[in-house]
């Protein structure tokens, strides 16, 4: 993109829109949604090559929106998604940019979720429907969903639905819209499976692709850090600590409220901050630039508008706090560090589903970035310990200290210490504000969290979405629709199970075989993709349909007598359903992000 759209009222988007836009701190429209806004708005069909992390949910949600007729309280919006946590996050992302269209609702719909309070809130109808696909055919199945006002299907990351496995669904579904709707597909990649969906369903697209243009970057060392989006924060400060030669730091986010929040918690932190977005005026902004060269401010935090043509030789490092939209932005940004000759660091942080943006900007820059294991506290304390020893040492060797030699003198006389008890007690009182002994973690470390999450999206789905559970949690009873009458015995369910999911064996609990279905503890509160994964996934010829069981379900269970019972209790420990105390907790092996 270099004939870039520098703002959303340039691609036609409406009033109420562009007022929720600049409510939620966007500065300009992503790559990607210049290009895809404008032929959205128009009613074409689009194909859309674009990974999370680039703004493709606003590209595809406000056109969307601004096609909608409100006073319709039917569906007119179907996005499909591949998973149930990507099918909220889009959901509350149509939430966000129609907090100015009054009566606007939006309803996110997958399995695991009760399918009362799905109903109840169909019928009380929903302009915009997001959903997992098994979730949504059952949905139209039930004649719960009614498809004929539909105008816009969106697939969200197509590929990664048809590698779980949705193929069959996600056709069946477009076969049951409309004739005349639009479609809009999302994908990482444009592989021949998708190409075959598009020449099945959709109408003359437009094929959008942002293309990376290979770049050289300066001499600068990058370096990449996996982390959990609610670690963030922390993370920067850790590495705000820990960077050798860190001079000044420009850290950019992504939207002017997050210039603001995170300057405001670093100078809470201590640090010399200001913010820098496009709402300041001319003026102010050269007044912080100043202060920056200066050496009065050390870090600025920054949109990607708001830094442009930034030339402050001191500035060490560049930390992109939220993955750039694209390799554009990202060596755009990066060359704010290495001026004039020094040199300099680039560090991103990227969250596990963004891994994939990493791989995207390495080909283009045709540079690897390195990983790089967030701080440990330990690295902090050492740190802090090593840079008190630092301002000791500059203070015997530079300062006149005739008086303070006077005042620790009459101390020791007074208090009747020696030197090393007074000298550490003066080194306790200067440490107060930045404490050189961290007190102990609540729970795992952020540092460790981020070395056990996945990495980036396994190609096959096998064993990979298992890397995430802890081994050895609470169990939780689960419902399978195969039972005696299938010929299901107990080690066709745990083989099936432990090889799709890479389940271990300590994870797989009791199973109760009852006439027509069973019951099998797994760990509460399965991920999303393992859910769909097992609700998929054939025993004897059928599906299994996984799902926790109803209150309900599990005391009736409880009274009826199994057919057959297999006791499978994991770690040779009998386990009650959902009441057990975790074995082993292993530190953070929940990552998420
Ligand atoms: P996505 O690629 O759709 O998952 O979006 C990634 C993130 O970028 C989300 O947190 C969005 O809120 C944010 N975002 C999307 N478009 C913009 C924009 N034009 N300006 C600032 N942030 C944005």
């Amino acid at each position: 993109m270099t004939a870039s759209i520098d703002s959303f009222g340039a691609l036609g988007l409406s009033e109420p829109l562009l007022a929720a836009l600049a409510d939620v701190g966007y500065e300009s429209p992503s790559a990607i949604q210049a290009a895809c806004i404008p032929p959205l708005l128009a009613g074409h069909d689009l194909l859309g090559e674009a990974q999370t992390g680039t703004g493709k949910t606003a590209a595809f949600a406000l056109p969307a929106l601004q096609r909608l007729d409100l006073a319709l309280r039917d569906p007119q919006v179907l996005v499909l998604t591949p998973t149930r946590e990507l099918a909220i996050q889009v959901a509350e992302a149509f939430q966000r940019y129609a907090r100015k269209l009054p009566g606007f609702q939006v309803l996110p719909v997958y399995g695991g979720q009760g399918m009362v309070a799905q109903l109840r809130q169909l019928q009380r109808g929903a302009h915009v429907v997001v959903g997992t696909p098994g979730r949504v055919m059952d949905h139209i199945n039930r004649k719960t969903l009614r498809l004929d006002t539909l105008q816009t299907l969106v697939l969200d990351e197509a590929d990664e639905m048809l590698r779980m496995g949705f193929v069959d669904d996600v056709d069946w579904i477009l076969e049951h819209t409309p004739a005349e709707r639009q479609v809009v597909l999302f994908s990482a990649t444009m592989a021949e499976p998708i190409r075959r969906i598009a020449r099945r369903h959709m109408r003359k697209p437009q094929e959008i692709r942002i293309q990376a243009r290979t770049a050289t970057v300066a001499a600068t060392v990058q370096k990449y850090c996996q982390v959990a989006a609610p670690h963030k924060l922390d993370a920067l400060t850790r590495v705000l600590e820990t960077e050798e030669s860190l001079d000044a730091a420009l850290i950019f986010v992504r939207t002017k409220t997050a210039t603001v929040e995170i300057a405001d918690k670093l100078e809470a932190r201590g640090y010399a901050v200001a913010a820098l977005s496009g709402d300041l005026t001319q003026v102010l902004r050269e007044r912080v630039i100043d202060q920056l060269k200066q050496g009065r401010l050390d870090l600025i935090v920054a949109t990607d508008v708001a830094a442009r043509g930034l030339d402050v030789p001191r500035i060490s490092h560049v930390i992109n706090y939220d993955v750039p939209y694209d390799t554009e932005a990202y060596v755009h940004r990066i060359g704010r560090t290495g001026r004039a000759g020094r040199s300099g660091t680039a560090i991103l942080f990227v969250t596990p589903r963004e891994m994939r943006l990493l791989g995207t900007i390495e080909r283009a820059t045709r540079q690897k970035i390195e990983p790089m294991a967030l701080p440990s506290r330990a690295a902090v304390a050492d740190r802090r310990v090593a840079q008190f020893r630092e301002q000791v040492e500059q203070v015997i060797t530079g300062e006149d200290l005739a008086f303070f030699r006077e005042v620790v003198r009459s101390l020791v006389s007074r208090e009747d210490a020696n030197l090393e008890e007074i000298a550490a007690a003066l080194a306790f009182l200067a440490q107060r504000e930045r404490p050189l002994q961290l007190p102990p973690a609540k729970g795992p470390d952020i540092a460790d969290a981020a070395r056990s999450m996945r990495p980036a999206p396994a190609r096959s789905p096998s064993r990979a979405p298992a890397a995430k559970l802890a081994e050895g949690g609470a169990l939780q009873r689960y419902r399978i629709d195969v039972g005696r009458q299938h010929q299901a015995s107990p080690k066709d369910i745990v083989g099936a199970i432990a090889n799709e999911t890479g389940l271990s064996g300590r994870n797989i609990g009791r199973i109760d075989l009852f006439d027509d279905y069973s019951t099998v503890e797994l760990p509460a509160q399965l991920p999303a993709e393992i859910l769909e994964l097992l609700r998929r996934t054939r025993v004897r010829q059928r599906p299994l349909g996984l799902r926790p069981l109803t209150p309900a379900e599990a005391e009736a269970a409880v009274k009826a007598k199994p057919a057959g019972r297999a006791k499978r209790a994991p770690a040779g420990k009998p386990g009650k359903a959902g009441a057990r105390k975790p074995a082993a907790k292993k530190a953070g092996r929940r990552g998420g992000g």
